[in-house]
């Protein structure tokens, strides 16, 4: 990802496409959470597979957690704000995951994991996001990328802004931890004071999605607007332009390349074709993974 801010001003902007609220959802053992992609109003956006908010203080909602599961062909990135999720996987790692941590997996050929609420009671609040992978290295070694709060870089600004790096690079130049070459992701959370401008340059070849966490946002050249917990679907362009509404805001903004190869993807398997997921079934079966 490159950026100058001095270039950057020249890009075309991307205007705000859609915007959906996700739908109430329950996954794992019956965790509520809100799903934002892959949901019936936005499938997913490539390769943007899932994406995923729980925010819960009722321990009902999230006590159940994920108890073992597969993944193949994708990476899951759990982002989290409030609480704490262990993590446990079939090659005998193990850690909890806490507020301002992230773990990025790439599940690849085959992970079995868990993840449970390291927690009985209190706020439980974070976000769960699925990239594809491309054909290339879906069966390809799983891997992590995990990092805590303190090895997510926060940039601030003269204003008052804070941008929390995950993956990327900003205008700046701080750079995220996490990489991905395939999908050259970009991760942000970003506080913006109210009023406050934000850019960011992403390239057109990205898929690209802002979701507001607190506030309010307007949108591009259009001001279209944004409302909390809102996810915005952005439009062609090279450069993302948001200002804060008439409080504070902090918001969500992800970007992937797209990956323009076909899609064959049920439960916790997302491969290219039917075959490769029959496939993935029988070597779940067959303790293949
Ligand atoms: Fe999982």
């Amino acid at each position: 990802m490159t950026n100058d801010s001095a270039d950057t001003k020249t890009l075309a902007i991307r205007e705000l496409l859609g915007i959906t609220p996700g739908i109430p959802a329950s996954d794992g053992a019956g965790v509520r959470l809100t799903r934002i992609i892959g949901s019936p109003q936005l499938d997913m956006l490539d390769p943007l597979l899932l994406l995923d908010c729980f925010e819960s203080d009722d321990p009902d909602d999230y006590i159940a957690g994920f108890p073992s599961h597969p993944h193949r062909g994708f990476e899951t990135v759990t982002y989290l704000l409030a609480g704490r999720l262990r993590h446990k996987d079939n090659t005998g790692r193990e850690g909890v995951i806490e507020p301002g941590g992230v773990q990025w997996m790439t599940a690849a050929r085959g992970i079995i994991h868990s993840e449970m609420p390291e927690q009985a009671e209190g706020l439980l609040r974070g976000f769960q996001l699925w990239i594809n992978l491309p054909a290339a290295e879906k069966m390809s070694e799983p891997g992590y990328q995990e990092f805590n709060s303190h090895q997510i870089p926060q940039e601030r600004h003269a204003n008052g802004t804070i941008v929390r790096v995950i993956a990327g690079t900003t205008a700046a130049g701080t750079q995220g931890p996490a990489t991905r070459p395939s999908t050259d992701p970009l991760y942000l959370d970003v506080d913006l004071p109210a009023g406050a401008d934000f850019a960011q340059a992403v390239p057109a070849s990205h898929a690209c999605v802002v979701f507001v966490v607190d506030g309010s946002l307007d949108v591009g050249t259009s001001m279209a607007a944004l409302p909390l917990r809102h996810l915005g679907v952005l439009g062609p362009g090279e450069r993302v332009q948001v200002r804060a509404g008439a409080s504070a805001s902090r918001f969500l903004l992800i970007a992937a390349k797209r990956l323009e190869e076909p899609v064959a993807r049920h439960g916790p398997f997302v491969m290219n074709t039917e075959a490769e997921i029959v496939q993935a079934f029988n070597d779940y079966r067959s303790n293949r993974f």
